[in-house]
């Protein structure tokens, strides 16, 4: 049996309370030999804590017994809510690692367990994970939404239309064999079910992907030296992120600045200013790198000649509007100093972004589940292909497959070992 695991799984102490779970077999023993008793289930109680050691009190605490498998991890588990100060933690945790059978846990090791006991897939682990990290209003509901299980009870309604024309082909294989005829009609059922299901699943592979959501829209400040690129970012970010100054070939390389606007994450590069020859290498390097900032933005606001756009979809800036003469300019007049126009710019800078990001309701998908949604995609399209029955039901079982690994079903340890060292103690 796994050992019984336990965690301060709020903050760090101080804090007003400091709650410590307890997972595994050994968690009722563990709640009683602390509290000198095993409370109902599901109920809060008080008690004084004492150390079974000596019988010395620890804490007066909130105790929770929640007998498993119906508990976040699907293992019998204890939930001690103490006073949050570091020398109480401290002395409950240290009599938890005393007594036989328990030990700290480690980094996501309750979520690993309850993924282990089917209590979360891989997908709603995922999410579990990006709601941790959440800082915008735009990634809390997306990954809300993955946490909640709304992707894996999609996934399972693919799961099951797939077994379903699996067992047609299966049927129609069997029919073939003692007639030699196979049923035209089946086979055209399952033709119309792969179709449709391969059309679901495409819908879904369709919604931007969570790395942008995540990492922020990729907006580049890109134009010739002193148009203003700097005064702009800092602006942008409200902050002095980037050297502000009128000596050309100021910023040599590019300047990244994650900054949320509008609830919606953005990742501003400030770049080196181009013009006809470099001063010297490292400012011609830096051109280099600005250049592929620029083939790489989301959005390349370009504060240069506006007949010179280096991108068909780059938007023309008319910057520092409150010194310069920009009649005939058909871009955004604006200016850092004066704030004109900045209203503007995040209005469209927004509305720029809400087109490349998930809608309310879509799933922001990592590249692991991009990939296996694009194998689940493929091996449909090769079914839908097949003339023979045989090769098409081996098809649709490797379709069952990528679902599989989607869930987490066929993961490998190594894969789960680097999701979950991403994850705090005690969660
Ligand atoms: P960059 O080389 O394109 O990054 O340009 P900077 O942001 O360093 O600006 C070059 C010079 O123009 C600096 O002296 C800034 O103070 C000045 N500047 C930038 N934006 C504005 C603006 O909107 N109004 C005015 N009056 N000056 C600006």
């Amino acid at each position: 049996m796994a050992d019984t695991i336990f965690a301060l799984s709020s903050g760090a102490p101080p804090a007003g309370i400091g709650v410590i779970r307890i997972s595994g077999g050994d968690a009722a023993t563990a709640l009683s030999a602390l509290a000198g008793r095993l409370p109902e289930p599901r109920r809060a109680s008080l008690a004084l804590l004492s150390d079974p050691s000596d019988g010395a009190p620890l804490d007066r605490a909130l105790l929770l017994w929640l007998p498993g498998p119906g508990t976040a991890t699907g293992e019998d588990m204890g939930e001690l809510h103490c006073h949050g100060g570091r020398a109480v933690v401290a002395a409950v945790e240290r009599a938890l690692g005393r007594m036989a059978g328990l030990r700290r846990a480690e980094p996501g090791e309750f979520t690993r367990r309850a993924l282990a006991n089917g209590r979360m897939d891989l997908n709603a682990v995922e999410g579990l994970a990006d709601l941790l990290a959440a800082e915008t209003e735009q990634q809390r509901r997306a990954a809300l939404l993955m946490t909640e299980g709304h992707f894996s009870r999609r996934i399972e309604g693919w799961r099951l239309r797939l077994l379903d024309l699996s067992a047609m082909a299966e049927a129609a294989l069997d029919f073939s064999d003692e007639d030699d005829v196979p049923d035209a009609a089946i086979e055209a059922r399952i033709g119309e079910g792969i179709a449709a299901l391969a059309q679901d699943v495409a819908q879904v592979l369709a919604a931007p992907s969570a790395e942008r959501l995540r990492d922020g829209v990729r907006v580049v400040l890109a134009g010739p030296p002193n148009a203003g690129k700097s005064t702009l970012l800092n602006a942008l970010v409200g902050r002095d992120a980037a050297i502000v100054s009128d000596v050309a070939g100021t910023t040599r390389d590019r300047i990244e600045v994650p900054a949320a606007l509008g609830g919606v994450a953005f990742l501003f590069t400030d770049t080196a200013g181009l013009r006809a020859e470099a001063g010297d290498a490292v400012e011609a390097i830096g051109m280099d790198r600005a250049r592929a900032a620029m083939d790489a933005a989301d959005i390349l606001l370009w504060l240069g000649d506006p007949d010179a756009l280096p991108r068909e979809d780059a938007v023309p800036i008319a910057a520092q509007s409150d010194r310069m003469d920009h009649r005939g300019h058909p871009g955004l007049k604006l200016s850092a100093l004066s704030g004109e126009g900045m209203d503007a710019l995040a209005r469209l800078l927004l509305e720029k972004a809400a087109a490349l990001l998930p809608r309310e309701g879509d799933y922001a998908l990592h590249a692991r589940q991009r990939q296996g949604v694009t194998a689940l995609l493929r091996y449909l399209g090769q079914a839908g292909r097949q003339a023979d029955l045989l090769m098409l039901a081996e098809d649709l079982r490797q379709a069952r497959r990528a679902i599989d690994t989607l869930t987490g079903q066929a993961g490998t340890e190594d894969m789960l070992d680097r999701l979950f060292a991403g994850f705090c103690i005690g969660k």
